[in-house]
């Protein structure tokens, strides 16, 4: 059978020129089969499809570089507003174990379904997953038809509390090297499954958690494979003070220096820095990064809502680094990330000019796709995989419309997100993703995963306190009288 051509006729479209994005109005994108083969004004040979998107907007899918699927929509409703100011505001060492440990296996599942469902309504094709249930996501994505990077994470040891006063750490190199081996087999055995689909990337879980010699592992097995690396750092305070006790250097000069750094490490987060103002202490870590020629996953929601902000998008763009855009918490909307690095990248900068709508989509995009090493993805180009999101053009939110890309980071709404392609496959058809036409019986499902969970938090809590004490009500329960 020879190979489907679908044309899309569409009223705004953003091209790839082979260099940087451009807006292109009244004209055609053509795919065959998974591969975009022209994108212009007009198309002269013959298709099997036509999709009339006149009065819409055609943009590259979002690559998503930093997320938690099997856990981050139970992050809702709980973790929001509370965080300790011995932990510098970060949720890490408190509110993370209390509701990991709490989360049966039955949620993480779930959670992957939901994420996939919440991140095709978002207009996000491609995402880098870091979580426990690395089959069970792969399956998942091969049903949604969702471009899965997934990282198996692993380290050499865990943080806890048991004062809520200080972060203390617990060993086990062995139980480290054997999740690292099962990861490297995990790749190994699913790099490029499902029509490559599901793609494998090394990550070690945390700066402050992987040994000196399980980095040079990883090292060792990146070079080695021709994977992405990622890993946490630079993400807290106490984590930075930690690195500077142990070796006198910053989480990413200690990087650099056990030889980690480089054009395939992409560093979740990378907020607490040598020369800026959270960690107070001398260096330039923005440098040693844009040197070193990595990719920052920038998550500004998971900090900004704690009261954390990175300083700044601007200045690591400026300087060279690669800037992606990632989730990490629940909302997983690119839409809001995008809207978030832009706006509190201009309240860092005192400044209107920097972070701009054009400096965060690039960010979703060709950002995303320069990390993971793909010239093949986040662009409207001959040769790129045909990864694409339909947008309403006339809606309360898109109109008028006169810069695409500002109405789609100042003001869209994910119910604008119609209809997105992966892979050349249709996987949501105005609003409706085919595999799971039904989002209430999803949320209902995780309504009671919640439920369980919020009922096991002492047992993940190191004071064994309920939800309703560690994360208290809005308002106080009313019985009406
Ligand atoms: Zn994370």
């Amino acid at each position: 059978m020879p190979i489907e051509r679908t044309l899309i006729r569409a009223s705004h479209i953003i091209a790839y020129d082979g260099k940087q994005h451009r807006y292109l109005k009244d004209g055609v994108a053509v795919y065959e089969g998974d591969t975009i083969i022209h994108v212009g004004k007009t198309f002269d040979g013959a298709v099997d499809h036509l999709v009339n998107a006149a009065g819409r907007v055609v943009t590259p899918g979002f690559i998503d570089t930093h997320i938690h699927m099997a856990g981050s929509p139970l992050d809702k409703s709980f973790i929001e507003d509370h965080g300790k100011r011995n932990f510098y505001n970060s949720g890490l060492f408190e509110m993370l174990p209390a509701r990991s440990a709490a989360q049966d296996n039955d949620a993480n599942h779930l959670c992957v379904e939901f994420s996939m469902a919440e991140l095709l309504h978002t207009g996000t094709t491609c995402a880098l997953e870091m979580g426990p249930v690395h089959a069970y996501t792969a399956e998942q994505a091969a049903r949604f038809g969702f471009r899965a990077y997934i990282g198996p994470m692993y380290r050499s040891g865990r943080w806890y509390t048991d004062d809520g006063k200080s972060v203390k750490y617990h060993w086990d190199e062995a139980a480290g090297n054997a999740a690292f081996e099962r990861a490297v087999t995990w790749i190994e055995q699913n790099d490029g499954a499902h029509g490559g689909l599901v793609k494998g990337f090394l990550s070690p879980a945390q700066v402050d958690t992987c040994s000196e010699a399980l980095l040079q592992r990883t090292r060792e097995a990146a070079n080695r494979m021709g994977v992405p690396i990622q890993i946490h750092a630079a993400q807290s305070v106490a984590e930075f003070q930690e690195m500077v006790r142990r070796h006198g250097q910053s989480p990413i000069e200690w990087l650099r220096d056990v030889g980690l750094l480089g054009p395939d490490v992409i560093l979740g987060h990378a907020i607490i820095l040598a020369g800026g103002s959270w960690a107070q202490y001398a260096g330039d870590d923005i440098a040693v990064m844009a040197q070193a020629g990595c990719s920052v996953a920038h998550a500004p929601w998971v900090f900004a809502r704690r009261g954390i902000a990175l300083e700044s998008f601007g200045r690591y763009l400026k300087a060279g680094v690669n800037m992606t855009l990632g989730t990490d918490t629940a909302p997983q909307s690119m839409i809001e990330a995008m809207k978030f690095a832009a706006v509190i990248g201009k309240i860092m900068d005192r400044q209107t000019e920097v972070a701009t709508a054009a400096d965060v989509f690039n960010a979703a995009t060709l950002g995303g796709a320069k990390a993971i090493g793909r010239d093949d993805l986040g662009r409207i180009a001959p040769g790129a995989k045909a990864d694409l999101v339909i947008w309403e053009g006339e809606s309360i939110w898109m109109s008028p419309l006169r810069d695409p890309i500002k109405n789609i980071v100042f003001n869209a709404q994910a119910e604008d997100v119609k209809t997105v392609i992966v892979n050349g496959k249709t996987v949501m058809q105005d609003g409706v993703i085919p595999s799971v036409p039904d989002i209430k019986t999803l949320a209902r499902q995780l309504q009671a995963a919640g439920a369980r969970m919020w009922a096991n938090i002492p047992r993940g809590d190191w004071a064994e306190r309920e939800a309703d004490e560690l994360s208290p009500q809005s308002f106080a329960l009313w019985d009406g009288a």
